[in-house]
């Protein structure tokens, strides 16, 4: 009898995160100041982040100990499941063998809590009273939340007005937190009242919320201010996922052929792949899939250049694959995914050559999505979607007996009218052109 679940006991959960970073054959381009265009001084971060945060973005050492208090919180819901898909497999007729990392099962229902928890646990060390930060769709907001009650401080969230309008009970679960949940622009900073003023009904954007959280964060002497993806010490604490997939795949007595993960700023692939890192730098054959939207094509059709991680060019240049920070990429229902830029050290290992892309339109997602739910009776989170087509399109192209692994990131159980517009069949596939992307691209800067 062939298992399903493969689960590891609170005794066995990693302890350490893995970072990447000592381990990469040449090191990563540093952060640059906005200003002066040189390598970022790491005291220039601390207005808006704790110290110890800072210490892990740049960090040398390759296992870094995870404190008791944040292992205690995980232990809520960690380790999380890995799932064997029989009934996928079966539904796709494929002799390839899928698992997934069920990542759902968080309290926040994503992965997000992974690196919230940890992030909340280190300013609350330093003194820090309340955290804020942005939010598109809801997902980071609720994680953010639900980790600030864990460790009593306080959270406030700009959510971009649109998204606070469409969607309430993102709005609604960060209350029940006891977190304070505002629409973007907001009256609280002068960047959001500035934009208020030239247009009272603006729907906002994440790069406008990412400045008024920076913003209440450098302005106010207890607050910091929290990022849900992209950055180095985001992906390291994400590495749990890869690291407990790795002891779940060895005690099935599997090696994985295939690793599959969605990609919006990068975390929840990085996180499962990085800790493979090591074996694929030796040479081990095992492939990397990052999947994203057509209509955010960050890694299959953006340029690998310095650009801002937000649309006021307030944020220090990265050195990623980037859209241009000015691009603003149409209304899809995967809204994690809509982010211009990605992970530096995503970005650095695509460069390299360890990872494959694969862009999709949202209609064959949804389809896909729709498969998954009909075999395995979960509803996935429209970005887990583009991963889980992915997978299917993998399996089918595989020989028999590969082992393809992806990751969970979220359950869709608040992304109903998303699947609302798919089943009604109003998604547009809306096609993205050389000469948009051309445009979008003018506006990286010059170095
Ligand atoms: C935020 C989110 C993503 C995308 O973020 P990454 O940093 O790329 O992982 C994917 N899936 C879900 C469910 C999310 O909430």
């Amino acid at each position: 009898m062939d298992q399903i679940k493969i689960n590891l006991s609170e005794q066995d959960m990693p302890r350490q995160w893995y970072n990447v970073l000592p381990d990469l054959a040449d090191p990563l381009a540093p952060p640059l100041d906005p200003e002066t265009r040189k390598p970022l001084a790491p005291d220039r971060l601390e207005a808006i982040f704790p110290k110890a945060l800072i210490e892990q973005e740049m960090s040398a050492q390759r296992w870094i100990d995870i404190p008791e208090p944040i292992l205690e919180i995980y232990r809520l819901f960690r380790p999380s499941p890995l799932v064997r898909a029989r009934r996928l497999e079966q539904a796709i007729g494929t002799k390839a063998r899928i698992y997934y990392k069920n990542e759902s099962v968080s309290p926040a229902g994503s992965h997000k809590p992974n690196t919230a928890i940890a992030q909340a646990y280190y300013n609350k060390q330093e003194g820090v009273r309340r955290l804020a930060t942005e939010t598109g769709a809801g997902q980071w907001g609720t994680a953010l939340s639900f980790a600030c009650k864990m460790f009593d401080m306080e959270c406030t969230v700009y959510m971009v007005r649109c998204s606070y309008d469409q969607k309430p009970y993102r709005g609604i679960i960060i209350r029940t937190y006891g977190g304070d949940v505002y629409p973007s622009p907001s009256s609280r900073t002068s960047i959001g009242r500035q934009m208020l003023e030239k247009d009272p009904d603006s729907g906002g954007s994440l790069g406008l919320a990412i400045s008024e959280a920076v913003e209440d964060a450098a302005t106010h002497g207890d607050t910091k201010y929290a990022l849900g993806s992209v950055l180095n010490h985001v992906v390291l604490h994400q590495t749990i996922t890869g690291l407990e997939v790795k002891k779940q795949l060895e005690m099935a007595g599997e090696k994985p052929d295939i690793l599959v993960g969605c990609v919006g700023g990068g975390s929840n692939f990085g996180g499962l792949v990085l800790p493979y890192m090591p074996e694929k730098m030796d040479g081990q054959k095992i492939r990397f899939v990052a999947v994203e939207p057509q209509a955010c094509p960050t890694l299959t059709k953006g340029r690998f250049a310095y650009d801002f991680g937000d649309m006021a060019r307030q944020t220090p240049l990265l050195k990623m694959y980037t859209l241009g920070h000015a691009y603003f990429p149409p209304p899809i229902h995967a809204g994690g995914l809509r982010y211009h830029g990605e992970s530096p050290i995503v970005s650095h290992i695509a460069r390299h050559g360890f990872v494959e892309a694969r862009a999709y339109f949202q209609n064959e997602v949804f389809d896909a999505a729709r498969l998954f739910m009909q075999a395995e009776g979960f509803l996935p989170a429209p970005e887990t979607s583009h991963a889980i087509k992915a997978t299917i399109d993998l399996a089918r192209e595989a020989e028999p007996g590969q082992v393809i692994v992806f990751l969970y990131s979220g359950h869709g159980l608040l992304d109903l009218g998303s699947y609302d517009a798919y089943l009604r069949g109003d998604l547009q596939d809306k096609a993205f052109t050389d000469d948009e992307i051309a445009e979008a691209l003018k506006d990286c800067p010059q170095l």
